[in-house]
């Protein structure tokens, strides 16, 4: 594709993305500026993110480092974007997050978040933190248990170098509003139970809804949607 070809297919799917967030606000009666929007640019160009943030964008979120780390040499002109990290990680991998992101979505434990907070720069504001949920219980699955979710946020909030802002999670994919509102609001209600017990921790961010769930998820109470497909369109199969 030509640039031109690019920046009008991306223009396009972007518009009809801030369209939707806003209608499925509207439609859960919930103001305009109620929840954010996070382009996942995983497997697309720093081409493509530079254009995104050309229409405004200024939050995305990546899922494989090495890839991420590259596209962020690429856009270190662009100082006010916010990246965020929502991929899976392993523990040995904990330096680059805490040196290179604003947030990271997908901890479920705590040997993860000690190295964070340990290898968060000083110079650096406190990493943004979200507990991942495995929500819909699904084995072998990323997330910590709803059951054990307070015991981890407990201690991930005492650690200095980290700001506990909220939750996320992938639940299983379901066809119908209703199914997918279903684990949505139980992820609502963990948030709620969370604020309740650590009334100190900035807990403000509910990170759920994807290009297929997004309405179900703002009528839960998203504050952050994540969609990649909807602005970038479809992913090559990994
Ligand atoms: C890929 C990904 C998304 C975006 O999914 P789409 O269906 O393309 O919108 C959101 N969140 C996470 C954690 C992802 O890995």
């Amino acid at each position: 594709m030509t640039d031109i070809a690019l920046n009008e297919s991306l223009g396009y799917a972007y518009a009809q993305a801030r369209e939707r967030l806003h209608n499925a606000l509207a439609d859960a009666g919930r103001a305009q500026d109620a929840a954010e929007l996070l382009a996942v640019s995983k497997t697309k160009p720093a081409a493509m993110i530079r254009q995104a943030w050309q229409l405004g964008q200024r939050q995305f979120g990546e899922n494989y480092l090495q890839e991420a780390l590259e596209k962020q040499a690429e856009l270190a002109d662009l100082d006010d974007i916010v990246w965020h990290f929502i991929g899976p990680l392993q523990s040995n991998k904990t330096r680059a997050v805490a040196e290179h992101f604003d947030w990271m979505h997908s901890v479920d434990r705590l040997k993860i978040a000690k190295r964070l907070s340990e290898q968060r720069p000083t110079h650096l504001a406190p990493l943004n933190i979200c507990l991942q949920v495995n929500i819909s219980r699904e084995e072998s699955k990323a997330g910590v248990l709803p059951e054990e979710l307070e015991e981890l946020a407990r201690e991930v909030a005492m650690l200095p170098n980290l700001y506990l802002r909220g939750l996320m999670a992938i639940p299983a994919p379901a066809k119908s509003l209703d199914a997918q509102r279903q684990p949505l609001a139980a992820l609502r209600e963990a948030f709620i139970a969370l604020q309740k017990s650590l009334p100190d921790a900035p807990l403000d961010t509910l990170s759920m809804g994807m290009s297929d769930d997004l309405e179900a998820a703002v009528l839960e109470g998203a504050t952050l949607v994540r969609l990649g497909t909807a602005i970038f369109g479809a992913r090559q199969s990994a």
